[in-house]
């Protein structure tokens, strides 16, 4: 008998290297009790939450509380059912409202997760003679996408809007085309060049698909994404969003103004072939989601955050991932998954949690500690975190 446990063995290995070292599994932490958006006790110790995508701060929301509340107790725990048979409930559709007046848009789709929205969204619309052009470093959920899928896949270099350009002119002008982008790149916390990219991907007749997981309530003026900060919602075909990140819960979404867009819901296999969200999932995106709709001061609170953060980590001596702050994003680049490890464990022991992220999720093998910054974190507490770094740096010898 062959172990097919065996290609994994590499794996086993340099793990069981980093451990031997003594530093704590960086991937097997628990939050034992959740006190708000940006504190929570592990090991016993507070700390400071600076690595969970909740960039707006939901997730205790009063009114977000209430509204899951609420429909627990009126529709129940679960829906036990795909959308396309006995799981879409009011909330379901209410949901969907909420997404379309949020967007402006014609149509919105929900799924029961943001991968899953990639995943039948590619996979659906690009088909055995179609074409997928898409950044190489984009996320694993738009690879899977594009492995369930029969279109042929090109790539292109990270936000080189020559290189896309090159690879359009490169395909036969009659065949489907559908360009995928990300608005903020999650492992560096860069944003897409969108308006060049999209007027170029237009001018060679294909669709645009832009997953704004990282920007939605954020970026640009109504929090709709870099495709708004951009000025070009209106190019883009569909957007592609997750709840489990500004929103605060759990769910994915595709919104779009094509006319033909309904017919996915029969179509898609990741929406049809899985249950929907239990209800008070549902309750809570649709409240998080129209206040988010209002939250112009906690955008500009997070702005804030965010650049002092990156000038404070910057003038610390550490090497971040891009020059200035773009994102709700900044990621602190480590010359090893050791130093990466060390210096992480050594943040967790003085109560800061941040993401270590290795490859192969992040680009060129690089391993990343990557903050996200969240309008709840108040001034004091980023003070306290450029503290923190600080300490935790020059003991594990990174500045
Ligand atoms: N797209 C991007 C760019 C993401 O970073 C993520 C999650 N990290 C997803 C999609 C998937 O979202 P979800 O957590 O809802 O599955």
């Amino acid at each position: 008998m062959t172990d097919l446990f065996s290609k994994f063995d590499a794996l086993i290995g340099e793990r069981e290297a980093l451990l031997s070292h003594g530093v704590r599994d960086p991937y097997a932490l628990v939050m034992e009790s959740v006190k708000s958006p940006t504190v929570a006790m592990c090991n016993g110790k507070e700390t400071i939450l600076l690595g969970t995508y909740n960039y707006m701060g939901m997730t205790f929301d009063p009114d977000v509380l209430d509204a899951g509340k609420t429909a627990l107790d009126n529709f129940g725990s679960g829906t036990t059912g795909s959308r396309v048979l006995n799981g879409t409930y009011a909330g379901h559709r209410d949901c969907e409202e909420a997404l379309k007046e949020f967007y402006g848009m014609d149509h919105a789709m929900v799924f029961s997760t943001g991968y899953q929205a990639n995943l039948g969204i590619i996979s659906t619309m690009a088909g055995k003679e179609d074409y997928i052009i898409l950044d190489i470093d984009s996320h694993a959920s738009i690879y899977d996408g594009c492995s369930l899928g029969n279109a042929q896949i090109v790539a292109f270099r990270h936000n080189d809007v020559e290189a896309l350009e090159k690879r359009l002119k490169r395909l036969p002008p009659e065949a489907g085309k559908l360009v995928v982008l990300e608005g903020v790149y999650s492992m560096l916390g860069d944003i897409a060049p969108l308006k060049e990219m999209v007027a170029i991907s237009k001018a060679a007749g294909a669709m645009v698909l832009v997953d704004e997981a990282h920007s939605m309530g954020f970026i640009g003026q109504n929090g709709r994404g870099v495709a708004e900060a951009a000025g070009v919602m209106d190019d883009v075909d569909f957007i592609i969003g997750t709840f489990s990140k500004s929103v605060g819960t759990v769910g994915g979404f595709c919104v779009s103004n094509h006319p033909k867009f309904e017919v996915l819901r029969l179509v898609c296999r990741p929406y049809v072939f899985t249950a929907s969200l239990p209800p008070s999932v549902v309750a809570t995106a649709a409240t998080s989601i129209r206040k988010l709709m209002h939250a112009g001061n906690k955008r500009a609170h997070l702005w804030e955050n965010s650049k002092r953060l990156h000038q404070g980590l910057r003038d610390l001596g550490f090497q971040l991932g891009t020059p200035e702050a773009q994102s709700g994003i900044i990621a602190v680049i480590m010359t090893d998954m050791l130093k990466g490890a060390q210096m992480w464990e050594a943040l967790l022991d003085r109560g800061l949690y941040v993401n270590l992220a290795r490859p192969p999720a992040t680009p060129a093998g690089m391993t990343l500690l990557r903050c996200s910054l969240c309008a709840e974190h108040s001034s004091e507490q980023v003070t306290q975190i450029l503290g923190i770094f600080e300490a935790a740096g020059k003991d594990v010898g990174v500045i």
